[in-house]
């Protein structure tokens, strides 16, 4: 009995240790970590810290918001290049991988849709589609009126002929050699489908768009959309999403992002509201290779989608309560963004141009010369 009781005693004395330890985190969290005196100088910033970085009551909220793939992604990866592209619509040169991607595309739409004889036909149309592409034929409204075209001369083997290039164009190298490359690899990839493909039944849906009602996050009603690029049904009726992709990586080696990737949760999410079933499984169409990699979506998926869903809205909502912090990082060098980004200062973070830092780098004859000085 006695060693209960002195048991019990020691129960007690931890409870209440835990509810002191309780009591000083409370307090400690109370605590200002900011000097009182010297916040004082800057009255918008003594309020935005007694308002926290999230203040309900204050932030202006829309009453609906979509998101898509493509959107929480680049939420998640600089939300100042999300604002400058959803939010301010600026009109930017586009990186050549993507132009050449969205034409790919149409043209594996087309194939259903015109009866190509040979792979050769389907190939000689994406040509003349992809020069004329480039050269801005195809351009709309503004993109149209602010259409510059650049020439380069490039040999054929039989004569010299010149490339006409659109200023609505981002090109990584030489426009001549990366034109002919992409050129080089469309012509790979619609062989294959070509092949492949001829002789089988076509999709049970195609270049699909999709929209349904999310749910409320934050008192917002969100909705959800995005492209099923084909969606085909098997001998026993059941259904498979394809997504195809132009990347240059299949995820053979590595299918981390295979299994995880938030656009074919989406794509099933989407697929079981809108049909009332579940898909068979989600196909990545690898079109360089032709490999075709399964993957498939579970409830695990869909509650990490929500998590997205809910950060992605609480981002939106400070961004249009002009809080679009840059992320200055990896993917700083491949944004299509960035001459905007180096002239435009919306939020927070250091403002300059790039022109201010094109200095040379010096090379000192002794590691140590400036401390020599
Ligand atoms: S250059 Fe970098 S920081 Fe600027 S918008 Fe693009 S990704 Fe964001």
């Amino acid at each position: 009995m006695v060693f209960i009781n002195v048991y019990m005693d020691e129960q007690i004395e931890f409870r209440l240790k835990g509810v002191e330890r309780i009591r000083i985190k409370k307090k400690r969290k109370k605590k200002k970590n900011y000097n009182e005196n010297q916040i004082a100088l800057f009255p918008e910033i003594k309020q935005s810290l007694k308002d926290g970085f999230w203040n309900d009551e204050k932030l202006k909220k829309p009453e609906k918001i979509t998101l898509s793939a493509s959107k929480i992604s680049l939420l998640h990866t600089c939300p100042f290049c999300y604002y400058l592209q959803y939010e301010k619509h600026e009109k930017v040169p586009k990186s050549l991988n993507l132009v050449f991607g969205t034409l790919i595309h149409r043209l594996l739409d087309k194939f259903y849709e015109k009866n190509f004889k040979s792979a050769e036909s389907f190939i000689k149309y994406f040509y003349r589609q992809w020069f004329d592409t480039v050269a801005g034929k195809y351009l709309k409204g503004t993109e149209k009126e602010n259409l510059q075209i650049s020439e380069y001369n490039y040999q054929t083997k039989d004569e010299d002929k010149i490339l006409k290039v659109g200023n609505h164009i981002r090109f990584s190298y030489h426009p001549v050699d990366e034109f002919f490359a992409n050129m080089q690899t469309g012509r790979g990839i619609l062989r294959r489908f070509f092949e492949r493909h001829k002789e089988k039944q076509k999709p049970f849906q195609k270049e699909k768009h999709f929209i349904f009602n999310y749910g409320m996050v934050e008192g917002i009603d969100v909705f959800m959309q995005g492209v099923w690029d084909r969606i085909d049904a098997t001998k026993d009726n059941k259904l498979i999403i394809t997504d195809y992709k132009t990347n240059k990586e299949s995820p053979e080696k590595d299918t981390f992002l295979l299994h995880r990737y938030p656009q074919f949760t989406i794509y099933s999410k989407a697929f079981r509201r809108l049909y009332g079933q579940e898909e068979e499984f989600v196909l990545f169409y690898h079109l360089r290779s032709g490999k075709l990699f399964k993957t498939k979506r579970s409830s695990e998926d869909f509650s990490y989608l929500d998590e997205l869903v809910n950060e992605s809205i609480r981002k939106i909502i400070m961004i249009r309560n002009e809080k679009a912090t840059p992320f200055y990082g990896y993917s700083c060098p491949r944004c299509d963004y960035k001459p905007k980004c180096e002239n435009l200062w919306v939020s927070a973070g250091p403002h300059y141009k790039t022109e201010d830092f094109k200095i040379k780098a010096t090379i000192p004859d002794t590691w140590a010369e400036w401390d020599e000085e």
